[in-house]
């Protein structure tokens, strides 16, 4: 068994706590809070331990909460440290892991260079294996990852053009916008993702134009993609329903927005309503000649946990990477 600690639990640390729990080849040590809030109240009932910092021992305690023990010996006992704590947080703990001698997975709110490795499964899992830091991408990069590594493999990519449409907060946050406006970034061309992907495809032309929009649920992205050969809208169809982690949905029923597809998620009864699926729109995917377009939905707060587990065994060892994928949807309850 691989014994994972998660530091953070926040948006991404409670939902890979949560699939940690259900992998077979995986135990949860536990997880760090640094407030006695509702989310430790939940951790709590749900039996998962918690550890905090020395000096918020006692907050906890008044707020009757119970304490496992400490932050360093919650490290201490993991094989595997998932650190899910805010941007650039998680470098400030490299130091700590580092000096114990633990492996850390790092999430895409951390500069590239915090880990050895920028992650996704589909793309390059076989680099990370048996790395001591691994940094999985956002979950802006994680949708193109695994969109351009699925094309990829119909014709090779020449050429990426990307319009990324983003959700301006998480459901729980109160404090970000805009409310009512839409919010490009004309100042940053190409916008940070290209640069993301290129940490895990070096050499590919890529740029991405960002724009935010006064909306919770997901992220869309819009794709215009040169390869180097002519495909068909079938070639570029099949490769996309027959890759884990995409679904396909049309407008034949009636799945057209993202608001009908965490619908769907809803009467999937999935935990929190998660979708870790890349959705493409079916009806979007068309050619001309030697491009490719399509458009696509991604669950910013769910999208990246699969990678995280799948992350954790390749710096664990464990060689086959589409084997892992697979363990881990049926663990996870997603199909493909
Ligand atoms: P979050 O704010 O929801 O959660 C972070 C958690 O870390 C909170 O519970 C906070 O209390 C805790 N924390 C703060 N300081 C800490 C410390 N010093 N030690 C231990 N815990 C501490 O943030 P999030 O959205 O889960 O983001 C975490 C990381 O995941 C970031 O790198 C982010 O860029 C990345 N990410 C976020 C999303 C998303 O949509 N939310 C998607 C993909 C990746």
């Amino acid at each position: 068994m691989i014994k994972v600690a998660v530091n953070g639990y926040g948006t991404i640390g409670k939902r890979v706590a949560s699939a940690v729990t259900l992998q077979p080849d995986m135990s949860l040590i536990g997880v760090s809070k640094t407030s006695p809030n509702f989310e430790a109240y939940q951790a709590q009932k749900a039996g998962l331990n918690i550890y905090v910092t020395n000096d918020s021992l006692k907050e906890f305690e008044e707020a009757g909460i119970k304490i496992k023990g400490t932050l360093d010996e919650m490290f201490k006992e993991a094989d595997v440290i998932v650190d899910a704590t805010p941007n650039g947080v998680g470098a400030q703990y490299k130091q700590v892991y580092s000096s114990m001698g633990k492996k850390a997975l790092f999430q895409g709110g951390e500069k590239s260079n915090v880990a050895e490795v920028s992650f996704s499964a589909l793309c390059n899992y076989d680099e990370a294996l048996g790395k001591q830091f691994v940094r999985v991408v956002s979950c802006n990069t994680t949708g193109l990852l695994r969109t351009l590594c699925t094309i990829n493999k119909v014709s090779r990519l020449q050429k990426v053009r990307a319009t990324i449409v983003r959700r301006a907060a998480d459901p729980k946050e109160t404090k970000k916008g805009p409310i009512n406006s839409l919010v490009p970034d004309p100042a940053s061309i190409p916008s940070h993702h290209a640069k993301d992907v290129n940490t895990v495809i070096k050499d590919l032309d890529i740029v991405t134009m960002a724009v935010v929009a006064p909306t919770t649920l997901m992220h869309v992205h819009l794709l215009d993609i040169t390869l180097s050969s002519q495909v068909s809208r079938e070639d570029i169809l099949n490769a996309l329903m027959n890759t884990p982690r995409i679904l396909l949905v049309s407008g034949k029923s009636k799945v057209g927005s993202t608001a009908e597809i965490i619908e769907v998620a809803r009467d999937m009864g999935r935990n929190r309503n998660d979708l870790y699926e890349l959705v493409v729109f079916e009806d979007s995917v068309s050619v001309k000649g030697n491009e490719a377009f399509l458009m696509y939905a991604v669950h910013q707060e769910s999208i990246v946990v699969p990678e995280n587990i799948d992350a954790i065994r390749a710096v664990s060892g464990f060689k086959e990477g589409l084997k892992s994928m697979e363990v881990t949807n049926t663990a996870m309850g997603i199909r493909k």
